[in-house]
């Protein structure tokens, strides 16, 4: 592979020491920066970097001249459902009219119309629409990304979500992490049955996806109406069993204590957060679980968001993700969420971006190798105009966009 050789960056944002792998409360607010900058790139990882006064053209036969361009890492998403059959537009417009997401589910939208047309189409088509898909996203500035399955909700559907995020990582530019979401709904056919779905997933979809290698964390939708504190502590202790580490879906629509037993049974993140108050925070406190929270979703449906100032101003580390899904968060643009971070959530630009770099890596354990400037890192940037700072990102939302962006050393679309 060859080398990347950049010189006259305006200013390189995001560069941290290799032992910074999480930023939490006051630290949050620091982004380090070196102004007029230079960086080596060798075999798609970052060799160096520094200052132009310490650079040295003789050494390099080859050198790209940056003319005052920004250079930043790019942004991770530590969760998403991309891997979805069909969008659900006729679902919006139910929206504008007033229905809540209760009673579009009850009208057959929902989690279950998604379920419903994921039996009618081929894994193949299914990997066409999401590789498409994922494609679209790299240009918004995301470098790494979560999968979730969710809306297979029986044994083929679920694994046939889940083989298709495993033929997405080894066709995709940017890596991939994928979730095991059984417990995202119950099916219609198990209506009455919660308890043989529930066996189903701890006896035959967990050692299913252990044995081929399919998913690298399990998640339950621990909400009110959906899966319970009890149902959810079982599916994260067989996932143990397997040496699965979960992530959790809770207190989105009501305090469910999701969060309490996300905690008690050391889940990598606890996502949504957005009915929490100082107890769970508390509690989050006394644990390693990483609160995520996804503005996108507050936003489309119109509900309350996560109080991430409060969670942040009590000393903790905050992600931040998109939730990318064709019903409640139909758009995967991270920019997008960090200018709704700052405008919603009250956060300044530089917490909302540590929340979609650093933090968003540690949520899928890439902390070692994205997230930030730093040598040794998977070379994967984003690069705008000249004079950008890291506050006008935000500042403009839904319009600045990276010029170009660079891709495991190599400057994308290859
Ligand atoms: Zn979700």
């Amino acid at each position: 592979m060859s080398d990347l050789i950049l010189k006259n960056i305006g200013c390189l944002y995001g560069i941290l020491d290799s032992s910074t792998l999480l930023l939490k409360g006051e630290d949050m607010n620091t982004v380090n920066s070196i102004s007029n900058a230079w960086i080596v790139i060798k075999n798609g990882t970052i060799e160096d970097f520094g200052p132009m006064d310490t650079f040295d053209d003789r050494n390099y036969s080859k050198t790209v001249d940056m003319q005052g361009k920004v250079v930043f890492p790019g942004l991770i998403d530590s969760h998403t459902h991309l891997v979805f059959p069909k969008t659900r537009e006729e679902e919006f417009a139910m929206k504008i009219k007033g229905a809540t997401y209760a009673e579009i589910a009850a009208a057959g939208g929902g989690i279950l119309n998604s379920a419903k047309s994921l039996k009618e189409i081929t894994e193949n088509d299914l990997l066409e629409a999401s590789q498409k898909r994922l494609h679209k996203l790299i240009p918004f500035g995301s470098v790494g990304i979560e999968i979730k399955s969710g809306y297979g909700l029986d044994f083929e559907g679920e694994i046939k979500q889940l083989r298709t995020i495993q033929s997405l990582k080894k066709i995709s530019p940017i890596p991939i992490r994928s979730t095991l979401l059984a417990a995202h709904a119950l099916p219609t056919e198990f209506k009455n049955k919660r308890e043989e779905y529930l066996n189903y997933i701890l006896e035959k979809l967990i050692p299913y996806a252990y044995q081929e290698n399919l998913a690298d964390y399990v998640d339950v939708f621990c909400e009110e109406n959906f899966f319970t504190t009890v149902e959810t502590e079982r599916i994260m202790l067989k996932a143990k069993e397997f040496g699965i580490k979960s992530k959790i879906h809770a207190n989105q629509l009501a305090n469910s204590g999701g969060v309490q037993i996300a905690c008690k049974h050391q889940a990598i993140s606890v996502d949504h957060l957005e009915n929490i108050g100082i107890e769970e925070i508390e509690v989050l406190k006394k644990s390693n679980t990483l609160p995520v929270a996804l503005p996108g979703c507050s936003y489309y449906l119109n509900m309350q968001y996560t109080p991430a100032r409060q969670i942040i101003d009590h000393g903790l580390p905050l992600v931040i993700a998109s939730d990318f899904n064709p019903g409640s968060a139909p758009s995967g643009n991270l920019l997008f969420s960090w200018s709704l971070a700052c405008t919603k959530m009250k956060l300044s630009p530089q917490e909302a971006f540590n929340a979609l770099t650093i933090n968003a890596a540690a949520a899928l354990e890439w902390e070692n190798i994205l997230g930030s400037i730093t040598k040794g890192k998977i070379a994967s940037l984003m690069v705008f105009e000249a004079n950008i700072s890291l506050e006008h990102i935000p500042y403009h939302f839904a319009m600045l966009n990276p010029c170009q962006m660079i891709i495991n050393g190599k400057f994308y679309p290859y």
